[in-house]
């Protein structure tokens, strides 16, 4: 039966709301529910001490809070943690956990998979399998916010930064994801600030007009290129929304948003592929009239790979050119490798046996937002 029961780690304020509405409860209920589930890490409606016992009852006849199951816990000697975590039909995704000085970011898969066949991406080699859910979604930080301790146990905010660059394409998920950011910014279940909580996208133009309508988050995206030739190479996704569409759609957003004065530029470094002083000088002049700040990722290899790292040398003089175009340049410093949890070497390991055969993308024509 208990497939049949209604999993409230998918509903936001809004459909819990309704839940209670239609088991003929009053609209408070959602907020201390909110609460329990979030705030407290509650997954047994015994514990809900403020709910009626008859309340109580009812809602464990019609529901569950089942986030996805933890199937393994990894550690970097930077204290990075990766976690995979298994879903029905035996796939998986990761999160992982970056605590840095003053703050604690995890970072956040949308999909299982990924359809849209980044180059230079070890998740698109294994293809798009599913969306996630709400609860697959919302679930990775009830876990890391329950096993880090919550705000309420140690008084401290662990994970005070959400970015959603775990495994897939955040905006080819746009209503689960949107649901789930409303759970990450509404004060009663985590409240982060809607400064700390970052949407990257590869650029799915009209999906990025809808979030702007939708809700208010920070922007990242993944340019990784200056000129089209290289950026239908690299992002294939650019065939369909190449940079004369994409940067005025970005644009649009910083200028609706509170979140996001700036975009926060993506670019992998990739050695003699797009790292020379020209790309550099290509991409200041291509970012002229974006606010934006720029975010150099070394690229993380992984096995089977055409691509190489680009050398510190030629990222610093990379980063000297954009520094001198008054460019804010950050590197973004490889965290977790030795776990395999750095960007774009994320796949759903405990899949390893079907992963590669069963690779699927989609033409870029097709893909619809
Ligand atoms: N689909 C979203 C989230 C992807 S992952 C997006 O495209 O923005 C987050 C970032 O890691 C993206 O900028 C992505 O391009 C980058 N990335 C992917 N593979 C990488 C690799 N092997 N090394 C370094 N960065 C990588």
């Amino acid at each position: 039966m208990s497939n049949e029961k209604v999993n409230l780690l998918n509903l936001n304020r809004e459909g819990l709301t309704q839940f209670f509405a239609e088991i003929g409860e009053k609209s408070f209920r959602a907020t201390q529910v909110l609460k329990w589930i979030h705030q407290f890490g509650v997954d047994d409606f015994d514990e809900m001490t403020n709910l009626s016992k008859a309340l109580r009852t009812k809602l464990k006849e019609t529901a569950v809070v089942q986030g996805p199951d933890v199937v393994s816990e990894q550690i970097s000697e930077d204290g990075t943690i990766k976690w995979a975590l298994s879903l029905n039909g035996g796939q998986a995704i990761e999160a992982v956990f970056i605590p840095e000085n003053s703050r604690g970011t995890l970072c956040i898969s949308s999909q299982v998979g990924c359809a849209l066949d980044c180059s230079f991406c070890s998740t698109a080699q294994q293809g798009f399998n599913r969306n996630l859910s709400v609860a697959e979604i919302i679930g990775q930080l009830w876990f890391a916010v329950k096993k880090l301790g919550n705000q309420q146990m140690t008084g401290e905010r662990r994970v005070s930064n959400v970015v959603m660059m775990g495994m897939g394409e955040p905006l080819l998920n746009f209503d689960n994801v949107c649901n789930a950011l409303d759970m990450m910014l509404d004060d009663c279940a985590y409240g982060l600030s809607k400064r700390r909580v970052t949407i990257s996208t590869s650029g799915v133009v009209p999906a990025l007009k809808r979030l702007s309508e939708r809700l208010d988050v920070a922007l990242a995206l993944s340019l990784h290129a200056a000129d089209d030739d290289l950026r239908d190479i690299l992002v294939p996704i650019n065939k369909k929304y190449p940079l004369d569409v994409l940067l005025p759609a970005v644009k649009d957003y910083l200028e609706h948003s509170n979140a996001s004065s700036m975009v926060t530029i993506e670019y992998v470094m990739l050695k003699g592929v797009n790292d020379t002083p020209e790309h550099a000088f290509a991409l200041a002049k291509l970012l002229k009239d974006i606010p934006s700040k720029v975010n150099l990722i070394p690229f993380n290899p992984f096995p089977d790979t055409q691509y190489e790292t680009s050398t510190d040398k030629v990222i610093d003089e990379f980063t000297r050119i954009l520094t001198n175009k008054g460019y804010i340049v950050i590197t973004r410093r490889t965290r977790g490798d030795d776990i395999d949890a750095a960007c774009g070497q994320l796949v759903g390991k405990v899949n390893d046996k079907t992963k590669r055969k069963e690779r699927r993308t989609i033409p870029v024509q097709q893909i619809t937002a």
